[in-house]
């Protein structure tokens, strides 16, 4: 068990890392961030950082000198520079946990191998590949399909939907990657996520699935809980904890579905971190999922996940930051920037959580 007193280190410098820095030092840890660049959203509010690049293996092993334990807050960290700091120091979740979920093909064979239903998917290797199954990809994969970057994809980046008229070339082209992923096309009905954390003796703890929408691939608003019937609230708990389990994860996952027309869930993404769909539950639960991470990488209980309010969660996204003059006013709302210098279109600068009576 780490006490708190101890040093935690975090490999990220995004909101994640420092809303995890933040539930630290609530229970007297302290952060150690590793990130790429100076005054980083994690670095800003942490006890100690190390800027360096991710290849920097001398960088890297002054951080792990310098820490107890360490997560990680992004997926797209070398695997490498992971597998280094887990040399010295136990890192959770576990490396092989995070090179599952940095690439969507080893990602949905690991669901599929687990029994978890996806939607259906192949390997696409180059662009004459690609060409061969747009041109019979009505007879296969559907009418419509989602041609993704294997690795590095996020918010939508290096994706988009193909039909038999795509030219392959440019298709592949503008994915960008060096190998890509195709899958059938789902016509959902809402996209949710689930939040478990799970500790090294197998104690879980779950959060409520809830809906997110999204604008232009990247999250707009979180409404939790989501408004779906018991039994599928019921086997969508059961999909997180199974795949926690099988995972042997210690630390936090999140776990995207898509909910088809005909009530089916389809499982999209693994997320071995805390979630952006879970931001909710620093305003409207007993413990965060910041605070469970923290609480299960340092081997500690695992808090409630008790729900005191219902809550929709509201991205503020490039210039929507100026809302914060809204928020700031509003009674009924919580604010959470995220200490950006600089505005970008498509960038998280912080979000709004907006609290509810509870309904159920
Ligand atoms: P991802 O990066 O896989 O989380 O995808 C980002 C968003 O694109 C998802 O949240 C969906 O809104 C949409 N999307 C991804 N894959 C599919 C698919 N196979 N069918 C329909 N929509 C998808």
């Amino acid at each position: 068990m780490l006490a708190p007193g101890g040093t935690i280190g975090i490999v990220g410098g995004g909101q994640l890392g420092r809303m995890t820095a933040l539930a630290a030092a609530r229970l007297g840890f302290r952060a150690h961030v590793f990130a790429t660049e100076a005054d980083s959203p994690a670095e800003q509010v942490s006890a100690a950082a190390t800027v360096a690049s991710y290849e920097d293996d001398a960088a890297l092993d002054r951080f792990a000198a310098a820490i107890d334990v360490a997560t990680f807050e992004f997926e797209n960290i070398p695997a490498d520079a992971v597998r280094r700091v887990a040399a010295a120091k136990p890192v959770m979740p576990r490396p092989e946990i995070l090179e599952i979920a940095q690439d969507r093909l080893t990602e949905k064979d690991f669901l599929r191998g687990i029994g978890v239903a996806t939607t259906d998917y192949r390997e696409i290797a180059d662009a004459a590949s690609l060409g061969c199954v747009l041109a019979e990809m009505a007879n296969t994969i559907g009418d419509r399909a989602v041609l993704k970057s294997a690795r590095m994809g996020y918010d939508g980046k290096g994706q988009f939907t193909v039909d038999a008229a795509t030219a392959p070339q440019e298709a592949w082209r503008r994915m960008g990657g060096p190998r890509g992923i195709l899958e059938r096309f789902v016509d959902f009905r809402c996209e949710v996520s689930v939040i478990v954390a799970r500790s090294a003796d197998g104690a879980t703890v779950i959060y409520p699935p809830v809906e997110n929408r999204h604008i232009n691939h990247i999250l707009d608003t979180t409404l939790a809980p989501a408004l779906l019937p018991p039994e599928t609230v019921r086997e969508a708990e059961t999909i997180a904890r199974d795949i926690a389990a099988r995972l042997d994860l210690v630390g936090v996952l999140a776990v995207e579905m898509f909910v088809t027309r005909d009530g089916r869930l389809l499982v999209n993404e693994l997320a071995p971190r805390p979630h952006n769909s879970g931001h909710w539950t620093i305003d409207a639960c007993a413990t965060s999922q910041f605070e469970q991470l923290v609480r299960a990488i340092c081997g500690l209980p695992l808090g409630s996940t008790e729900r005191h309010s219902d809550a929709v969660m509201k991205n503020l996204i490039g210039d929507e930051v100026e809302k914060w003059r809204d928020a700031i006013a509003d009674p009924t709302a919580r604010l959470h920037l995220y200490g950006k210098r600089t505005t970008r279109p498509g960038r998280k600068m912080g979000h709004v959580t907006r609290l509810l009576p509870r309904k159920s």
